[in-house]
């Protein structure tokens, strides 16, 4: 591993302080951002006795640096930097000093760097950016925004292709992607990687501190794809689980548009991502590109789930056993019941599949009919229009729209009168934890069953099919509670 600790200190001898904490980290080699200092032209001797190898950097404000001053005045401080023993230069790619015949600066090695703070190019572009500056001196560096996974296969094909000339380089993304390409840099390509001595002291957005970098040199990678995902409450739920387990692993979110899921899917290979969730809208359109899927996605004809074996990917739904596991939790015995769902999309078609597999009578009702008869013909049961279901007297009720979901209309998903004591009602929505749905049977004496229970079951699942190790129950409702503070 070769990790480059990016120090971003005040002056020269907190400069020195961070070299020394970075060395004592296990950094291969340490970045010292002068042009973030106060006063870049002090005296260098406090860095002298600090065996590390050193790296000096000016970046420009136009590169998202703090460096101002003429080329003269950069001249003069490399100069300085090279006798005090500095064994690296970073140069902008667009830098005049590039042709400099200066003989001290050639006792160094040059890094010749492209930033590029707007976004990640087209592969072919990339490959010419960092050819070019490749031949501009010893090891070239690049550094570009990345914003969405179209973006982040760009990079991540780049840098396969450039290895493939045996020159070394860097290339790293920034940005909301920026995490995973500086986990996961020796499988872009990228001989180095950059981290911050610790969280908040970053010099570059996406940058990762050393230790959690080192910790996660054998850590499991997991995420989320789907679009939206800011209303996600996973990213808490799977934190809370690697860090009450002591297991090194990162859940990371990755906003993907329909027409990067074969990108995406792509990538989980390519970085070694271990595990990833899939959510709205692409629980059933990421199928085709798995390698297998197991028969409690087959069933449903949604995966929420992936499994990265080795590069295979498993497609899985833990939406199903999460039912599943919030009715045997609450005692509710659905067996050979008589069931109404209201609601036909994926989380309908979940609750429909455990449904089957309890015998159940199954009824569906929703707001688009020949969506409910579609389900209903997929799982054995019967589409009723809602004036229909109020006489259907059902002992179960389970609510699969977002009706009394945060953000959409507080409503009754269905006419209360359906409501009486002795049913199971459940509502798969998490938040609010009481929906106006959850409220109102209970009081009229049903016993009730929250989403959030079928949210937390569903991560315990997904959580354990990643690491092999199942989280408590405890430990992801206190994820819950987090989200909901
Ligand atoms: P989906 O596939 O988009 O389906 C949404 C369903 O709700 C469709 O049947 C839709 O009817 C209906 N609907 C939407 N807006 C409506 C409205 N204003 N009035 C009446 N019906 C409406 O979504 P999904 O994945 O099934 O998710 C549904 C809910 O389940 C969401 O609130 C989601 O957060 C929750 N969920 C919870 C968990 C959990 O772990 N607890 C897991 C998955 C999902 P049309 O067919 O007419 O469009």
């Amino acid at each position: 591993m070769t990790i480059c600790v990016s120090v971003n200190a005040a002056n020269i001898e907190e400069a020195a302080e961070a070299t020394a904490a970075a060395k004592e980290l296990g950094a291969d080699l340490v970045e010292i951002r002068f042009d973030l200092m106060e006063n870049p032209m002090e005296d260098l001797t406090p860095l002298k006795d600090i065996d590390i190898p050193k790296l000096i950097t000016l970046r420009s404000k136009s590169y998202g640096g703090e460096w101002e001053s003429d080329d003269k005045a950069r001249l003069q401080l490399y100069r300085r930097a090279v006798k005090a023993g500095f064994k690296l230069i970073d140069l902008e790619d667009d830098s005049s000093l590039l042709g400099s015949r200066d003989r001290d600066l050639r006792k160094a090695e040059l890094l010749v760097s492209h930033h590029d703070l707007e976004g990640t190019p087209p592969e072919s572009k990339l490959i010419e950016i960092m050819l070019q500056a490749g031949v501009k001196g010893d090891l070239a560096k690049g550094a570009f925004t990345v914003n969405t996974v179209e973006e982040l296969h760009n990079l991540v094909k780049a840098g396969n292709l450039i290895s493939m000339t045996g020159k070394k380089f860097v290339l790293l993304g920034m940005g909301e992607f920026g995490p995973i390409t500086r986990l996961r840099y020796r499988r872009i390509g990228s001989s180095m990687t950059f981290a911050s001595l610790e969280s908040g002291k970053e010099t570059a957005m996406g940058q990762i501190d050393i230790t959690t970098l080192k910790k996660m040199e054998k850590g499991v990678i997991t995420g989320i794809i789907g679009m939206p995902l800011g209303h996600s409450y996973s990213p808490t739920l799977h934190h809370n689980a690697f860090e009450a387990m002591d297991i090194s692993g990162m859940y990371l979110k990755f906003p993907t548009r329909e027409n990067e899921v074969p990108l995406i899917i792509d990538l989980m290979r390519d970085l070694n991502i271990n595990g990833l969730n899939v959510t709205i809208p692409h629980k059933e359109s990421v199928i085709e590109y798995l390698d297998k899927i197991e028969d409690s996605a087959e069933d449903v004809g949604a995966v929420n789930v992936i499994v990265n074996r080795k590069g295979r990917l498993i497609g899985m739904n833990t939406d199903v056993s999460g039912i599943a596991q919030a009715f045997k939790a609450a005692n509710a015995d659905v067996n050979g019941k008589r069931s109404l769902i209201i609601g036909a999309g994926g989380a309908a078609r979940a609750c429909a599949a455990f449904l089957r597999s309890e015998d159940a009578d199954i009824f569906i009702t929703n707001r688009t009919m020949p969506r409910a008869e579609e389900v209903a013909s997929m799982f054995s049961g019967q589409a009723v229009g809602a004036d229909e279901a109020i006489n259907l007297e059902p002992d179960v009720v389970i609510n699969c729209t977002p009706l009394g979901m945060k953000g959409f209309p507080s409503e009754l998903p269905i006419d209360p009168k359906i409501l009486r004591t002795g049913q199971v009602v459940m509502d798969v929505i998490y938040n609010p934890e009481l929906t106006p749905l959850l409220i109102e049977a209970e009081s009229r004496g049903c016993s009730i069953i929250s989403g959030k229970e079928m949210l937390i079951y569903q991560a315990i699942d997904a959580f354990e099919a990643w690491t092999g190790q199942r989280p408590s129950y405890e430990v992801m409702a206190e994820a819950v509670r987090k989200e909901q503070e």
